[in-house]
């Protein structure tokens, strides 16, 4: 269950980040150029294996 949970700081700016969060990574397209192409995106690729 994702809730309220340890801090109640930011909440909102914290739920926003848990999306883009895996294994407590952020997802490194998101300091990308804005022409990065995710699919050819080593970064990218790298940090979606530990989502699997
Ligand atoms: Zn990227």
């Amino acid at each position: 269950m994702v809730g309220k949970g340890d801090s109640q700081t930011s909440i909102d700016k914290k739920n926003k980040h848990e999306i883009l969060l895996a294994q407590g990574k952020i997802a490194p397209c998101i300091g990308c150029h804005e022409v990065c192409t995710p699919e050819y995106c080593s970064l990218l690729d790298g940090w979606l294996e530990l989502l699997m």
